[in-house]
């Protein structure tokens, strides 16, 4: 695209709607999907506009058929051969197109490794401006969109408006919004099959290799027990894991216990780990510097163990517990064994 396409004037009345783009995996919707339709129900709701959700893939109809039973206005479809293995150039192509003819105001991604790296493309590709890593969005009363990220190295949550910018485009991250239930009315499906050659595919990928290490899902769990520097060294995290097993919960962690080799770095929880909402979320030896709260702020029940009655957390919690995590926890475990 030249430079006098994308810095040409856009007339922003052109442009209406919101626009998510669903994320599946070998036909397989992606909790992520349901999250961005959630929320971009409520934002569209707010705009008194439309919700579109744009997905991107081959054969993959029983994933297009179930997003359709959750109250968007209309699903778009794009089946092609060529866009059954993500590939970066393929799928800037038909987003940007997608883009470019719908005129959508508003178009959202996931945070996902996918979304991270197309997403920028694709805003580069319309001549617009992308804010990434969004941990909430919302539109005031004037109508203006507002995305919120951390900045300053997490140090505080930065709430961006893109008053010029058409479409305003955010990716989010996956696990912070609540996901969509599903309705008995079905949305209106628009099946394209975009024009696509291998010519278009410059980066092409020559295997997937999968990752067979055991992967612990923090982000479906109703429970997580998770451990900061206070657990104090890796055995310690055997007494959490008991205590997630006896509560059906996993272990989750700060970035210290990380950062200190104790437990991998696929548990860690805040702004560079993964971002969790559980039903209860036991803090034991955690401080609640932000940088964690932002990845746990929004699960239902916060139980912190801290030797510190003055730490953060202890203030954020619904319920604080002073005392030694090493004589606490071994005494609940007991209690729940008893009932
Ligand atoms: P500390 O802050 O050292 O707290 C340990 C707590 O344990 C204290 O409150 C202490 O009173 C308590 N304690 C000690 N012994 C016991 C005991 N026996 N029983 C009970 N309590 C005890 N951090 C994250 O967690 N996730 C991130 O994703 C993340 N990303 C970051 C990104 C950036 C750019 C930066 C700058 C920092 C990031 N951090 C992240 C680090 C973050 O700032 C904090 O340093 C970290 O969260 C502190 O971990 P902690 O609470 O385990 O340790």
């Amino acid at each position: 695209m030249s430079n006098a396409k994308v810095n040409q004037i856009k007339d922003m009345t052109d442009y209406q709607g919101v626009c998510i783009v669903a994320h599946q995996e070998k036909g397989v919707n992606l909790p992520i999907s349901f999250e961005l339709i959630n929320e971009g129900k409520k934002l569209a709701e707010k705009t008194a506009s439309h919700l579109h959700v744009v997905i991107l893939g081959h054969t993959i109809n029983e994933a297009v058929e179930e997003l359709s039973y959750y109250g968007a206005d209309k699903i778009y479809y794009y089946d092609h051969p060529l866009l059954d293995t993500y590939t970066t150039d393929a799928y800037t192509k038909v987003i940007s197109t997608f883009i470019q003819n719908i005129k959508p105001e508003i178009v959202i991604f996931g945070a996902s490794s996918i979304g991270r790296d197309f997403a920028p493309r694709v805003a580069a590709r319309v001549g617009t401006g992308l804010v990434a890593d969004c941990t909430r969005l919302d539109i005031n009363e004037d109508c203006k969109f507002l995305q919120t990220r951390p900045a300053f190295g997490g140090n505080l949550m930065a709430t961006i408006i893109c008053p010029n910018d058409r479409p305003q485009m955010a990716t989010v991250r996956p696990g912070v919004m609540e996901k969509a239930e599903p309705i008995e009315e079905s949305s209106e499906i628009i099946k394209i099959v975009p024009e696509l050659t291998e010519e278009d595919i410059i980066a092409k990928t020559i295997e997937i290799i999968m990752d067979k290490t055991k992967k612990v899902s923090l982000t479906n769990t109703e429970i997580i027990v998770s451990g900061g520097r206070g657990v104090g060294n890796a055995e310690g995290f055997s007494l959490l894991e008991e205590l997630a097993d006896v509560l059906g919960g996993v272990v989750g962690a700060s970035r210290v216990p990380v950062d200190s080799g104790w437990i991998s770095h696929s548990r860690q929880i805040g702004q560079t780990g993964q971002t969790v909402r559980p039903k209860l979320y036991i803090a034991c030896g955690i401080s609640g510097a932000i940088q964690h709260m932002t990845g746990m702020s929004e699960s239902d029940y916060i139980i912190a163990i801290n030797k510190n009655p003055k730490a953060p957390i202890m203030k954020q919690a619904h319920l604080a517990i002073e005392g030694d995590l090493y004589k606490v926890i071994p005494e609940l475990i007991q209690e729940i064994k008893v009932k």
